[in-house]
């Protein structure tokens, strides 16, 4: 239905001429299709920047029986998991970490969600995790992930956990994630049927991040950055400064081209590995759907929304 819808938007759009024709009717042509698929997302007005793919999972999860499932769990679940990790960790304000609380809200204001609870913690190192509900998000910042980053790569990392939570990915990651740990306490036979269970999970999973990821670029800016953070997030406190993040793209995937082998892990991964995240992001900068997040005009020849679809997805796929 997504692929349909979209697919004959494109093709009408195609044959506008004028640049204001082509902006108002492709704001036309989005806001039907995201009325008819995820009403409720629509209203939110984030649905431009999102995969289609996670856009249409989580309007499908997004039903009372699920909820009431997922959401009896939420509770219990921070409490037990990260109870001590919210309770200990330094809350992100204007007195504790003013400059960080400056991105905080700068990602908020951007994206137009509700100030989660931020804290700067020790249990999670060079990594960030959104959890709870999306009544009540919660956002861990590791102390060397705050110390390594300059404050534009911190506003790709808020930004992208802010991403999880304008998106409403927040309740199902964390279900997702309790379901994982308590899995993993049965030796052998807990992962091997979680991980066989959770396939389609962790594949709607990695399309959430490719959403994320995009929030994370609206909020700090600029591509450059985007990349060499994610490239951070690999290399911890070593410097990216002298590194070429097209490089190290390209030599990844002639190493990958080598053997199915080296990827049967990605199945159950629930985040895509880095280069496919930095080629992800690639494509969607020059797209249409990243000038109309910034409310911009789409240069002629932008890629359509249609064909940024067909292109993450051929980057993503995993075998
Ligand atoms: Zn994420």
């Amino acid at each position: 239905m997504t692929w349909n819808m979209e697919a004959t938007a494109n093709t009408a759009y195609e044959t506008e001429n004028s640049r204001s024709r082509k902006r108002e009717f492709l704001h036309k042509a989005l806001t039907v299709a995201k009325k008819a698929i995820l009403p409720e997302q629509a209203e939110k007005n984030i649905m431009v920047y999102s995969h289609p793919v996670d856009a249409v999972q989580v309007r499908i999860l997004d039903n009372p029986v699920i909820n009431t499932v997922f959401k009896s769990l939420i509770d219990t679940a921070v409490d037990a998991k990260y109870g001590t990790v919210l309770s200990s960790g330094i809350p992100v304000n204007e007195k504790t970490f003013p400059e960080l609380n400056e991105i905080v809200e700068h990602c908020v204001e951007m994206l137009q969600i509700r100030r989660p609870y931020v804290v700067v913690s020790g249990a999670v190192g060079f990594n960030a995790i959104t959890m709870g509900s999306d009544e009540e998000p919660y956002i861990v910042l590791g102390n060397h992930l705050v110390s390594a980053l300059t404050k534009e790569q911190l506003s790709f990392v808020i930004g992208h956990e802010c991403g999880h939570v304008a998106m409403g990915h927040v309740v199902y990651h964390t279900a997702a994630n309790v379901v994982g740990t308590m899995a993993n306490a049965i030796p052998v036979v807990g992962p091997v049927a979680y991980n066989s269970a959770c396939i389609a999970i962790k594949a709607w999973s990695r399309r959430s991040e490719i959403t994320a990821d995009r929030a994370g670029l609206l909020c700090c800016g600029d591509m450059e950055t985007a990349k060499k953070t994610l490239m951070q997030l690999e290399l911890g406190f070593i410097q990216v400064e002298g590194l070429d993040a097209d490089n190290y793209v390209e030599s990844s995937q002639s190493y990958r081209k080598a053997g199915v082998l080296r990827r049967i892990g990605e199945y159950t991964a629930s985040h895509p590995i880095l280069p496919k995240r930095i080629q992800a992001l690639d494509v969607f900068e020059n797209s249409e759907c990243y000038y109309l997040a910034r409310n911009m005009v789409p240069p002629t020849g932008t890629m359509s929304a249609a064909e940024l679809m067909k292109a993450v997805e051929e980057q993503i796929r995993v075998l």
